[in-house]
């Protein structure tokens, strides 16, 4: 009975600790608006997660490659930062397409000026090639701007990580942020741990989201494997997203707490990082 009595006491002890362990979600797509954003935190509510903010996307799912469309995407990323403006917790992810070129670099230059500090680019959805050099050209843009560069990074391409790697170490004042850290090719980046190690050839402008992967990682075969690769590209330049509405925060914010990180490290990944990548405060945030 001891026992038993014990046990619940630490579970619940548990429980309440967590709920007090603020959380930034870095990948949400709200293909909605505002209806998406109240549906998402009221699934965070639910999961008892204290939100400290959280990146919404309008861009994402089929369809969606927009190129040609200048107009279209302008209008938009607008209704976006509308909807941010609305909601201070929401910290608004603008998306172009790297094909149209100077439209391209005018609309990521006008959203920067309203205050954008991430743009969202996705090779596959969008069908472009990271290795255009219209895509180096907008993501040297970005770094000039201070915006950081979501990428997808779920290895559905072909040659996906070696292609964003090559981009990111042209654009060494951009700093980019890999969502999915590679997919089930995350094995890759271990290589930054190397990169690192020389002394010309120095890049730090990589991060990662570990969304989705972290799911199939955690109490898997591969579980050890991933956390050594998180912490070779190094903790401080990891950030927890979701990718909802695929994957409820719920299910990642368990899925890394099962990793075996130190509560130290999780709270960078959970937290912190993304709050200075982002340049917010805690303050903004809450
Ligand atoms: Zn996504």
């Amino acid at each position: 009975m001891i026992r038993y009595v014990l046990a619940l006491v630490a579970a619940f002890g548990t429980h309440f600790a967590h709920a007090d362990e603020a959380v930034f979600d870095s990948h949400v797509h709200l293909r909605e608006g505002e209806s998406s954003l109240r549906a998402y935190e009221a699934d965070v509510a639910a999961a008892h997660i204290k939100l400290a903010g959280f990146g919404g996307m309008w861009f994402g799912g089929p369809n969606q490659a927009l190129q040609g469309d200048p107009a279209k995407i302008r209008a938009n990323n607008d209704a976006h930062l509308a909807l941010a403006a609305k909601h201070p917790e929401m910290l608004p992810i603008a998306t172009v397409h790297p094909y149209d070129g100077q439209d391209a670099l005018d609309e990521l230059a006008r959203v920067a000026a309203r205050g954008v500090k991430v743009l969202k680019l996705h090779p596959h959805t969008q069908k472009f090639d990271a290795a255009d050099p219209r895509v180096l050209a907008l993501v040297r843009k970005a770094g000039e701007l201070g915006v950081v560069v979501l990428f997808d990074n779920a290895n559905i391409l072909p040659g996906d990580n070696e292609r964003l790697f090559n981009v990111a170490i042209q654009a060494p004042k951009t700093k980019f942020l890999f969502a999915h850290m590679g997919g089930m090719n995350f094995r890759f980046w271990n290589i930054l741990a190397l990169v690192r190690t020389t002394e010309k050839f120095f890049f730090d402008n990589m991060y990662f989201d570990i969304s989705a992967t972290v799911i199939l990682a955690a109490d898997s075969p591969i579980e050890d494997e991933f956390v050594w690769t998180l912490r070779n590209v190094g903790i401080d330049h990891v950030v927890l997203g979701s990718d909802y509405p695929q994957i409820p925060l719920g299910k990642t914010v368990d899925a890394l707490r099962r990793l075996g990180l130190s509560d130290d490290e999780q709270a960078k990944i959970r937290v912190e990082n993304a709050l200075r990548l982002f340049g917010r405060t805690k303050a903004q945030s809450e």
